[in-house]
């Protein structure tokens, strides 16, 4: 079967992160968006990890679930470089030995979300061997957080120690990602790192498994490329869209080439803010293959849909008015996927009226103009004025110029893929 996860979410006990991030809400909003698997996260804080245990039935000792929904026990912790780690444990108890192992190099692992841990990268990687967790980098390349900010290895980070994985976060795709060899045997995982359950967010990044059923062990072989299990896409956000993908200044989000951030020693000349290196110049730094593996599976670009539907109307993507569109497409269509690929133009304007869909059809053909994000700051999707002038009958001969002067990410022929069985 073909289950679509997220892996890597955040609860309300996390710094930032919306109070609806519960886990009822969390498993009608997962439902709506066709997720059948989704990451606890937090579950290294103890009263999240009584939330779940309330809210969700065991299916086996690594799979909960809720409202049909099935969810596995994963958590974010900060080591002592200030670098992110995503965690996927096997079992209740597993969750529990690690949070006593860390306990005393921690101060708010009972009562944060994402926990700080005084360990080293590969000394939280032993021990998560030790234990039988899934390790590896979360959102690898972010200027904050990351793997390739405190280091500029996978080596140098972890050493000798095992990890199972790269998650790639918003602001790059597996494309990017395999400019650098030493990823080539790693699984990817594109996961959405939501703070909050909305359509935009949880969701907005998701791996497709090719599994027996939604548990943790079907999860583990595939990550570990086991018994034929494998991932066959991976979706996300255009890396366009992610709020570190060009270098920019990170207080008024003026973008720079790498060149001239190095010349202002990463001071911005506009506002004196400080420059982040975007996600897309760090990985040409250290780009030193343009092979792919050839087991990589396929990166589909996406736009959260609640994103276009405010775009079109005009209101605020957590308007009750977006939301009330999203549903109904959703509703009569079955997922957003179905939405933004599948389904014919002609049936989305029937629903829901022109606008919308003349935009999910210049999404479909990448004729949507990107103004790409930098600096903390998201990107943002246009409609161009000839389609938005245009009739939908018309809109297949309408001439758009090409007013996008970034670079175009590479999207693979995915359709085939996503045809769920
Ligand atoms: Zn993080
Ligand atoms: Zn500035």
């Amino acid at each position: 079967m073909l289950v679509d996860a997220d892996l890597h979410i955040h609860s309300h006990y996390s710094k930032a992160v919306s109070k609806l991030m519960a886990f009822p809400i969390l498993a009608d909003n997962a439902k709506l968006k066709g997720l059948g698997i989704v990451g606890t996260g937090d579950i290294l804080n103890p009263h999240w990890e009584k939330e779940l245990l309330k809210a969700a039935k065991k299916v086996d000792e690594g799979t909960y679930e809720i409202k049909g929904v099935r969810f596995l026990l994963t958590a974010e912790v900060e080591d002592n470089k200030r670098v992110h780690h995503l965690l996927i444990f096997p079992s209740l108890s597993a969750v529990r030995e690690m949070r006593e192992a860390l306990k005393p190099y921690s101060k708010d692992i009972e009562s944060e979300g994402r926990s700080h841990v005084n360990l080293s990268a590969a000394e939280i990687a032993d021990l998560a061997n030790d234990m039988d967790v899934l390790i590896g980098p979360a959102h690898a390349f972010t200027p904050w957080t990351s793997l390739y900010k405190g280091y500029n290895s996978l080596k140098e980070a972890y050493g000798d120690a095992k990890i199972h994985f790269l998650e790639l976060g918003l602001s790059a795709d597996s494309y990017m990602a395999d400019r650098i060899k030493a990823h080539h045997k790693l699984t990817y995982l594109s996961n959405s790192d939501a703070h909050s359950p909305m359509p935009h967010r949880l969701g907005r990044e998701f791996n497709r498994f090719e599994i027996q059923e939604a548990t943790f062990e079907e999860v583990r072989k595939t990550i570990l490329k086991r018994g034929g299990r494998k991932i066959v896409l991976n979706a996300g956000l255009d890396p366009r869209l992610g709020k570190y993908h060009l270098t920019a200044c990170s207080k008024c989000y003026t973008k720079y080439k790498l060149e001239d951030a190095r010349r202002l020693n990463w001071r911005c000349e506009v506002c004196g803010g400080i420059i982040k290196k975007g996600v897309h110049d760090r990985i040409l730094e250290l780009a030193d293959t343009d092979e792919r593996p050839k087991d990589r599976p396929p990166y589909l670009h996406l736009a959260p849909l609640a994103e276009i539907i405010s775009m079109v109307i005009g209101k605020g993507v957590e308007t009750k008015a977006v939301k009330s569109i999203w549903e109904r497409l959703l509703r009569e269509f079955g997922s957003e996927i179905a939405v933004l690929v599948d389904v014919p133009v002609k049936n989305i304007a029937e629903l829901v009226g022109e606008e919308v869909a003349k935009a999910v059809w210049a999404f479909r053909k990448e004729k949507l103009i990107v103004i790409p994000g930098g600096g903390g700051k998201y990107g943002e999707i246009k409609l161009p004025d000839e389609i938005k002038n245009a009739k939908l009958e018309e809109i297949e001969s309408v001439e758009i110029k090409q007013e996008n002067v970034y670079y175009k990410p590479k999207q693979s022929s995915i359709l085939s893929f996503l045809k769920k069985t």
